[in-house]
């Protein structure tokens, strides 16, 4: 538990969360401001603060979180598919510290993968 990550707060309960998952390393649940009809948030219940953080011996936890995210999104409700995005570090725009990955998705196929702003 890492103080005033609120990410952390959420896998100790502290902060409320619509969970749809949880097991002894991974919490899933559904995201506060969804982009999607289905947008939920997979997170590691140790504190790890981005993608650029992981050390090798977190590769096996990365892997048992992408490897089941269509395993969460079906169970969601988006059955054709869905995306998956890790914000990482400022470039990134990652919001909150605390490593997760979004998986997005619906019924209809999603925008285009990067907006361009200019
Ligand atoms: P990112 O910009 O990749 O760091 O995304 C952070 C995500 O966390 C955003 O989509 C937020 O809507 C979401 N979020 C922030 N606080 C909460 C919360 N308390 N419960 C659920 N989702 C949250
Ligand atoms: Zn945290």
């Amino acid at each position: 538990m890492t103080q005033d990550c609120i990410f952390c707060k959420i896998v100790s309960g502290e902060v409320p969360s619509d969970k749809v998952h949880e097991d002894d390393e991974i919490l899933v649940f559904k995201d506060i401001h969804p982009q999607t009809p289905v947008h939920l948030l997979v997170i590691p219940k140790k504190h790890i603060s981005s993608l650029a953080d992981i050390t090798e011996e977190d590769y096996g936890l990365l892997g048992r979180m992408m490897g089941r995210a269509h395993l969460f999104a079906t169970k969601a409700g988006s059955i054709n598919g869905f995306r998956t995005i890790v914000n990482t570090g400022k470039v990134g725009r990652q919001d909150v510290y605390h490593l997760h990955i979004h998986v997005l998705g619906g019924d209809a196929p999603l925008p285009p993968m990067v907006y361009r702003n200019s």
